[in-house]
Parts: structure tokens; C-alpha cells; sequence
């Protein structure tokens, strides 16, 4: 596995994401701003800039992950699941540089995430 190859486009993954979060925070702020004078649209300006605070807020997950996949290029465990060490197929870190788990682990959490149920 070529770890520059990965580290590359977690360096750009994070400069653009970084950049995309401020942009968008901005934009969904003039916005709400901007149109809260008109009573009317308040509700219609209220729903966009939601939509723009959550895109962001997705981006800043990612970014998250970015960021802690390249503390793991750093100490040298990218590229394996954190939960069983295994090796991450290479064709999904292709397309997703970040993920610290495997498939099988991936979907696990994911069934898990979409039937989630309190356990406290
Ligand atoms: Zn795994």
C-alpha cells in the first residue's frame, strides 16, 4: 500500500474541507441575516440556512476523520481497522481515505447505527 499516495489526498481532503466549512458557515449566516427583515421568507431563510449548517456539519465529521486518519499515517496504523487491526481493502480506502474500519466492520456499525437503540 502506497501510504504517500493516501497521505496526499488526506492533506487535500482536509485543505478543502476546511475551506468548504468556512464558506459554508458564511454563507448560511448572510443569509439568515440578510432576509430576516422579510417576515415572509424568515421561515424559507431559516430552512436553507439549516440545510447549509447541517451540509457543514457534515463536513466537519469528515473532516474529523481526516484528521485522525492522518494521525494514524503518522503512527503508522492507517490503512488498518481499529477494530480488529485488520488490513482495510485497499479499493475502499480508495474511495473513502478516512474510514478507520474494514467492510465487515463498516456495515456492522452501520446496521448498528440505523437500528440504534439506547443501551445506557
Ligand atoms: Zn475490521
Amino acid at each position: 500500500m502506497n501510504i504517500q499516495h493516501y497521505k496526499q489526498r488526506l492533506l487535500d481532503l482536509e485543505r478543502t474541507l476546511s475551506a468548504q466549512i468556512g464558506q459554508e458557515a458564511d454563507q448560511g449566516r448572510g443569509e439568515f441575516i440578510d432576509s430576516a427583515h422579510d417576515v415572509g421568507d424568515a421561515s424559507v431563510a431559516d430552512e436553507v440556512a439549516s440545510e447549509e449548517f447541517t451540509e457543514a456539519e457534515h463536513n466537519s465529521d469528515v473532516l474529523q476523520q481526516v484528521r485522525d486518519a492522518l494521525g494514524r499515517v503518522a503512527d503508522g496504523t492507517f490503512g488498518t481497522c481499529i477494530v480488529d487491526g485488520g488490513p482495510i481493502e485497499e479499493q475502499r480506502l480508495e474511495a473513502l481515505p478516512w474510514t478507520p474500519y474494514c467492510l465487515k466492520h463498516a456495515h456492522r456499525l452501520e446496521v448498528a447505527a440505523s437500528s440504534r437503540t439506547p443501551t445506557l
